[in-house]
């Protein structure tokens, strides 16, 4: 099928190449020229594994190709799909400008029957009202229909989720967007869920809610475990073999964070107050995630006492692992609060550190050439995020080269019982500290 994808981001590019690499014929616009012109060169702007070879395929086969133009998509696509960013305003609710200007944008060029398709994450009712806004500034009054196509991929593995999904959910009030949807998906060995548009937006956030809930049950636990000598990873493991309840996103650390669930939780916020039901339980997941990080920056004044002038490492900038993707990230936030209160910090992140510059992020942090080289003279070491990469350091020789042998381990990556015999004041999350 012709299809075009308007928002060349993280979920755009990612479900272009995808879409391109089951055999349909993509077109992908941005309106941002430098990175369309990147993407021509056969230059990736995002880092996410695999998503190179998959655009490198794509492109010499004739199946994926990069544009400026809205017209250029929506006359040379049955589908047209929008990902662009619905980034927060300062309330927590959703700033929708960006999706109004590119329904707008399609029905300023609409001539024939298209499926517009939402991927950006949206509030409930939205659809609606890309429908209203297209009807407004179509002046041909053409046919169209407005079809939720939430996406769940992660970063890190946004590839390995887009070919294989958990599920595809499909919102559509028509049949014959339907049938052209299924027939997008149709390459796809996933089980497709049809929902009315309003169903399929609201799961996308009641999701992500979920799932940043879970989070921050297992964070208020973590500082419970802290208080009464319990082990928090003992805990969680205790609590995830029961089916019902599952391990994944169970992991204590230094709370959730990214470009999705902070902002989706606080949109959630703001969409059930805007229906007159204030989501109580989401403002505590709010406080409990916020309360996580300073709970860990109290544990490392406590150990170390003043910070200012005091040379601290960090290991990991981006929200999580295999991804340079460093926007609302929880390493960056602490590194930030290190820097504000006097430390000299020296980070290193396998692949996030070119953001961090990009975005002017983490002012007056030196970044280091590696992991080691980040802890020379450190008088201790945070490991805020859980790359592969710090599990294969070699512990002795950072120990040699440390001022001072402690480590803040903010994903309880390591065993506390190993760093303490490898000679390092050990301080985790929700378990006995110093090992
Ligand atoms: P992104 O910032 O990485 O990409 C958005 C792209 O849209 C950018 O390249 C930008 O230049 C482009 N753009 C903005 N305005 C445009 C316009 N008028 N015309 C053409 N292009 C335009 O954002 P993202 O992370 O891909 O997120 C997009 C949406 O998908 C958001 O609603 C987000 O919540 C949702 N989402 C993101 C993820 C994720 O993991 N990143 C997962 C699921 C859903």
């Amino acid at each position: 099928m012709d299809i075009s994808i308007i928002g060349s981001g993280y979920v755009g590019l990612v479900t272009g190449a995808c879409l391109a690499d089951v055999g349909h014929s993509v077109i992908c616009v941005d309106n941002d020229q430098r990175k369309v012109d990147a993407l021509r060169q056969g230059l990736i702007p995002i880092y996410e594994p695999d998503l190179e070879e998959v655009v490198h395929r794509n492109v010499s086969a004739h199946r994926l190709r990069f544009t400026n133009s809205i017209q250029e998509g929506v006359d040379r696509s049955q589908i047209i799909f929008i990902a662009v960013p619905t980034p927060p305003q300062p309330d927590g609710s959703v700033d929708l400008t960006y999706l109004a200007g590119v329904a707008r944008g399609i029905a300023e060029v609409l001539t024939e029957y298209r499926v517009i398709v939402d991927k950006s994450t949206v509030p409930v009712n939205t659809g609606e009202k890309v429908a209203e806004t297209i009807r407004r500034y179509n002046k041909a009054n053409v046919d169209f229909d407005v079809v939720s196509n939430p996406e769940f991929l992660r970063e890190g593995c946004a590839v390995a989720d887009l070919m294989n999904p958990d599920r595809i959910v499909i919102g559509s009030n028509s049949d014959r967007a339907l049938t052209l949807m299924k027939k997008v998906y149709e390459p796809f060995m996933a089980p497709i869920m049809v929902t009315d548009v309003n169903s399929a937006e609201l799961i996308k956030h009641a999701a992500n809610s979920f799932l940043a809930l879970k989070i921050s049950y297992i964070n208020a636990i973590s500082a419970i475990c802290e208080a009464s000598g319990a082990d928090i990873e003992r805990v969680a493991d205790g609590i995830g073999a029961d089916k019902r309840i599952g391990r994944s996103f169970l992991n204590a650390g230094l709370g959730y964070g990214g470009s999705c669930f902070p902002k989706d939780v606080a949109a959630f916020v703001a969409i059930s107050e805007q229906l007159g039901l204030p989501f109580s339980l989401l403002k505590e997941v709010q406080r409990v995630n916020q309360t996580q990080l300073e709970r860990f920056l109290k544990k490392i004044r406590d150990a170390l006492w003043i910070l200012k002038d005091k040379r601290i490492a960090v290991w990991g900038l981006t929200f999580k692992p295999d991804t340079d993707d460093v926007r609302s990230s929880v390493a960056v936030e602490l590194v930030e609060g290190l820097l504000k209160e006097g430390a000299t910090v020296r980070a290193y992140d396998p692949k996030g550190m070119d953001k961090i510059v990009e975005l002017g992020l983490c002012k007056g942090v030196s970044l280091a050439k590696s992991a080691l080289h980040a802890v020379e003279g450190a008088e201790a070491l945070i490991l805020a995020t859980e790359w592969d990469e710090f599990k294969r350091v070699d512990f002795e020789a950072a120990r040699k080269i440390m001022h001072t042998p402690i480590l803040f381990d903010g994903r309880n990556l390591y065993d506390p019982k190993t760093m303490k015999e490898l000679g390092f004041r050990y301080f985790g999350v929700g378990r006995a500290s110093e090992g």
